[in-house]
């Protein structure tokens, strides 16, 4: 009998929580995307496009915003905005790159959210920028729900994640413009097959531009780059 209860599966449902944390957590969302709306019209204001980054930590997307940066940084005038729990390694990196950088501390929050942005943004001169790329915390839940008032969203995943990220988490794909599918030469080694990965990222989201990629080597970069209309 004992197995049987071990085994038994046992679920907490998202809807048992109160009430009142749920109309919390709406006004919050709600607030949100407010300030995101803001942010866009001052970005459409300056004619400035913002791209967002998101993804789990060890993804890549410092390396994919680095190598993008290489590539367009003679042709537009371009600022790097980074979300951090507490470390400034990312900006740093970006920095020697010669490209300006903001870095946002989020402390103990776990994904950046407009009003940061907003207060980023009173930090740049964006008179003097055409295009700022957005790496939000390492998280693949959260930043979901968060819209930055950015043009466009990108997730980068790595095969080294394990063969589940998309099925797991598929709320952050459904309103990506281009998932970067990364590390693509390590996927034998991993035992992950990057085209169940696409698979289920079409079914969650059949718009999203998907690329396979290494972006260490620069692989698939300039396919990102297109799909950004960049
Ligand atoms: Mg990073
Ligand atoms: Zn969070």
């Amino acid at each position: 009998m004992l197995w049987g209860m071990i085994m038994s599966k046992i679920i907490v449902r998202e809807d048992e929580g109160e009430k009142l944390d749920v109309e919390l957590e709406r006004s919050v969302t709600e607030r949100n995307k407010m300030l995101a709306d803001e942010n866009r019209r001052i970005l459409d204001s300056y004619k400035v496009r913002a791209i967002d980054v998101m993804g789990a930590t060890g993804s890549g997307k410092t390396t994919l915003i680095l190598q993008i940066c290489r590539r367009l940084k003679d042709r537009y005038r371009i600022a790097v905005i980074k979300g951090d729990l507490t470390s400034s390694i990312d900006s740093d990196m970006i920095m020697r790159e010669g490209v300006d950088s903001v870095q946002v501390n989020t402390g103990r929050e776990c994904h950046l959210d407009a009003s940061q942005i907003r207060r980023a943004l009173e930090k740049l001169d964006l008179s003097n920028l055409e295009l700022i790329f957005i790496e939000n915390v390492g998280n693949l839940i959260c930043p979901a729900e968060f819209p930055l008032g950015s043009h466009k969203r990108v997730v980068v995943i790595s095969v080294t994640e394990g063969p589940y990220t998309v099925v797991k988490h598929p709320f952050m794909f459904m309103d990506a413009d281009v998932v970067v599918v990364n590390k693509m030469d390590l996927s034998e080694a991993m035992r992950v097959d990057p085209d169940k990965l696409v698979q289920d990222i079409r079914r969650v989201n059949p718009r999203a531009h998907i690329v396979k990629a290494i972006c260490r080597d620069g692989m698939g970069i300039d396919e990102v780059i297109r799909a950004l209309d960049l």
